[in-house]
């Protein structure tokens, strides 16, 4: 049973991190993106072109006569909505850990086709840590099954997730997500972020939050998770490149004490919108996060790509998982941030992010 009024177990930097392999300490992670999808299936945001020839390319596999139109029209490619070859992923990740990378948090849900026989394979093949999660994406992915269950039932099924075992299975999740929001929050996601907070009373996992599309959206979420008595310091709002452009703004979500992830790293296109906010650049990334460090936010801030689709990777001309530690770091150093920043970045924020006490679940 999952019980509300039970005080969260105490989690210390020196825990361990649940991976697809076991457990690992929290010190042995080294360099971690904390959201990235490397198996996963977003077919549900297919949206079918009227045009006869785009309607060709929507339907073929990417080849460089389409890449094109592809990156333009991200949700029209089926082949581009799904990271399913396994093999090809190996080489993919492998290209992180040649950079010095050391951990992939793959934050993909069940309802979004997580693959953990294939993230196993990902892990021994490339000797990168890999940690799996349990979570409920966008309304629109959610399961029958999912959308008929209570907020304490999604809470118990993610404390049987880290504590014993995904689906049943022996591999167990070592965060919460990635929660899907939409802008407006529907009922069914309120419900799953409710059931979302029960489990980390239980086990304290940390929460990684996939924001509405909206300024407000990450206040609001956070107004709503602090009524249920999450623990905010244990709550990633993502996405936030997309999310909230002005510094004030940023300062006032990290006041409340939750990790400030810009995890869109690489996407630089303004021609895809996401929402009412324009996608920055690399640059004004940096610019940004320099901005919060200034502003003693370091200890909150997280780095990634979330890399969901093909033409984001390295086979099909695009930035791949290396792309942080590659370009972005240097640049960061160009841009005067330290290296006691970019180490906390990189290192020991995702370490704190990702602990859990060895007694969870023994
Ligand atoms: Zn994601």
């Amino acid at each position: 049973m999952v019980n509300s009024a039970t005080a969260a177990p105490v989690v210390t930097a020196e825990g361990v991190a649940h991976t697809v392999r076991g457990d690992v300490a929290t010190s042995e992670l080294g360099v971690v993106l904390p959201h990235e999808h490397v198996l996963i299936d977003l077919g549900k945001f297919f949206e079918e072109p009227t045009d006869p020839i785009e309607k060709g390319y929507a339907n073929a596999a990417i080849t460089l006569e389409n890449l094109g139109w592809v990156r333009f029209h991200h949700r029209q490619s089926r082949d581009n909505l799904v990271l399913s070859d396994v093999q090809s992923q190996i080489e993919e990740l492998r290209l992180f850990k040649l950079a010095g990378g050391g951990t992939v948090v793959e934050l993909t849900p069940a309802c979004a086709g997580q693959d953990l026989s294939g993230l196993v394979a990902l892990a021994e093949a490339t000797g990168l840590h890999v940690v799996a999660s349990t979570g409920v994406y966008l309304d629109e992915f959610q399961t029958e099954l999912t959308r008929a269950m209570s907020s304490q039932q999604i809470g118990e099924r993610m404390v049987r997730d880290i504590t014993q075992g995904i689906d049943g299975g022996e591999i167990r999740a070592g965060i919460i997500g990635e929660m899907g929001c939409s802008w407006p929050l529907t009922v069914n996601e309120e419900k799953a972020l409710r059931g979302a907070v029960l489990a980390q009373l239980a086990t304290g996992a940390s929460i990684s939050i996939h924001p509405g599309r909206h300024p407000d959206a990450p206040g609001l979420l956070l107004d709503l998770l602090s009524s249920c008595g999450a623990q905010l310091d244990r709550i990633v709002i993502g996405h936030l490149d997309r999310t909230i452009p002005e510094h004030e703004d940023l300062v006032a979500v990290g006041r409340s004490g939750c990790f400030l992830e810009f995890d869109l790293f690489g996407q630089e296109s303004s021609h895809v919108r996401y929402g009412p906010v324009d996608l920055p650049n690399d640059a004004t990334r940096i610019s940004r996060i320099a901005a919060l460090i200034d502003a003693g936010f370091e200890d909150q801030i997280l780095v990634s790509h979330d890399i969901a689709v093909k033409k984001w990777l390295s086979h099909y001309g695009g930035h791949g998982y290396d792309h942080i530690l590659t370009r972005v770091v240097p640049r960061m150093k160009e841009h005067g941030i330290s290296d006691v920043a970019l180490r906390k970045m990189l290192v020991t924020n995702p370490a704190r992010l990702l602990a859990l006490s060895p007694s969870v679940g023994h």
